[in-house]
């Protein structure tokens, strides 16, 4: 009979740990604690403590080993169900309505505007989202955003890891109604938790999340930085993306340098550059198919043409819009009609599909 730690580990040793740290926040430190390990990837370290009880809760919990998609009670007649795209109420091109938060978004600043339209109408009290980790500048780190400098502080994608629910346990125990933004498997992990936690479906009003084709891997990324001048021991700062669309790929070094790529010179011209995480190469669901709403970049074959890249300014920015609940699509609406959203288009499953060939792939 393997030891509760074996058991824990056996999800790491399988490759299905993405370090979104719910193990954590279920279990506490005591038992299990989410480490930076040598390699530079989030993974659980069992503690003393640890017992059978707890890794079979986390074997129900953890997005890497449970993984249901919507809940059956959103998924209903009105909803249309597509063979890649799942099931989903409409889809649209649209952008933010306030040419700031276009700017700063990763595309078009769809999830920054439908935040910040949630805080500024009173649908919820904070955001439980990421922004920059000061101390690791690749990671990621979770963020409560109460206003919208708060919220415009975490725009723009972290394409390292990031472990979104390392403590929401504690942010249920606030009692506050709350939006969530994580990528797909960070809402796939809220919902498994909801089962389990009565909380969560009492408190969080909305959960949205990027269409995700993975991250970097820690290794390759410091490879990538030193390739450019700056090793990863002396990077102070790093934006992936977002002023503009995509806009540059900026890293900052200790001794004040800043070295700016496009995001073709960044990623590669094609998905065949990335080095992903083996979680993410078997990622049963990039598409956020759990999600209120899911959100994507726009270009056709799924990348800027080389003057995007180029000249930031070029594509002011936009979104594909996948939104498959009825809360969802209430909240859409309503931030269309309040302009707090653009909407350019309706669009269907194929658009995605045309948007985003590697997730049809
Ligand atoms: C890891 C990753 C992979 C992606 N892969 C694809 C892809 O294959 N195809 C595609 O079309 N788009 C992909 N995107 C999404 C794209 O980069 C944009 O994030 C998306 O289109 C939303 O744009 P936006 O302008 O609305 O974002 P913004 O308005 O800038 O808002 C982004 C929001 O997401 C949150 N966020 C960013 N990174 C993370 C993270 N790692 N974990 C939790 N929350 C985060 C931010 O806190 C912010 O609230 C990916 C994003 C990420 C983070
Ligand atoms: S719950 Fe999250 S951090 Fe814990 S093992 Fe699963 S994916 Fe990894
Ligand atoms: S590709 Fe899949 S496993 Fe990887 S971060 Fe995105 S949703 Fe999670």
């Amino acid at each position: 009979m393997p030891t509760p730690a074996e058991r824990l580990n056996r999800i790491c040793e399988e490759g299905l740990c993405i370090g979104c740290g719910l193990c954590q926040a279920v279990a506490g430190p005591d038992k299990i604690e989410v480490v930076v390990t040598p390699e530079g990837a989030l993974r659980p370290l069992a503690g003393e403590a640890l017992d059978h009880e707890t890794v079979d809760l986390i074997y129900a919990l953890c997005p890497g080993t449970h993984l249901e998609g919507l809940p059956a009670r959103e998924d209903d007649e009105s909803s249309i169900e597509d063979l890649v795209w799942g099931p989903h109420r409409s889809v649209a091109k649209a952008h933010a309505g306030d040419p700031e938060v276009r700017f700063l978004g990763a595309a078009g600043g769809v999830l920054t505007a439908l935040a910040i339209h949630l805080l500024e109408s009173g649908a919820v009290d904070f955001v439980l989202h990421a922004a920059p980790a000061k101390d690791m500048p690749s990671f990621g780190v979770r963020q409560i955003s109460r206003s919208r400098t708060d919220v415009l502080a975490g725009a723009g994608s972290r394409y390292g890891p990031t472990a979104t629910l390392i403590d929401i346990d504690t942010v249920l125990a606030l009692g506050q109604p709350f939006a969530f933004i994580g990528t797909p498997c960070d809402i796939t992990a809220l919902r498994n938790l909801a089962r389990h936690d009565l909380r969560v479906d009492a408190l969080c009003r909305m959960m949205m999340t990027p269409v995700c084709g993975g991250f970097m891997e820690t290794p390759a990324l410091a490879r990538k930085t030193e390739s450019f001048g700056v090793p990863f021991d002396r990077l102070t700062a790093l934006s992936y993306r977002g002023r503009g669309c995509p806009g540059p790929t900026r890293m900052e070094r200790d001794d004040g340098l800043a070295v700016e790529k496009s995001y073709l010179d960044f990623w590669g011209e094609d998905d065949s550059a990335w080095s992903l995480p083996w979680r993410c190469k078997i990622c049963a669901d990039g598409i956020g198919e759990a999600a209120d709403i899911a959100v994507s970049d726009v270009w056709p074959g799924g990348a800027p043409t080389r003057e995007e890249a180029e000249n930031h300014t070029l594509d002011p920015g936009s979104n594909g819009v996948v939104v498959r609940t009825a809360r969802g699509q209430a909240l859409f609406d309503a931030a269309v009609a309040a302009g707090a959203l653009v909407q350019e288009a309706d669009c269907s499953a194929e658009d995605m599909s045309l948007w985003q060939p590697h997730q049809v792939r």
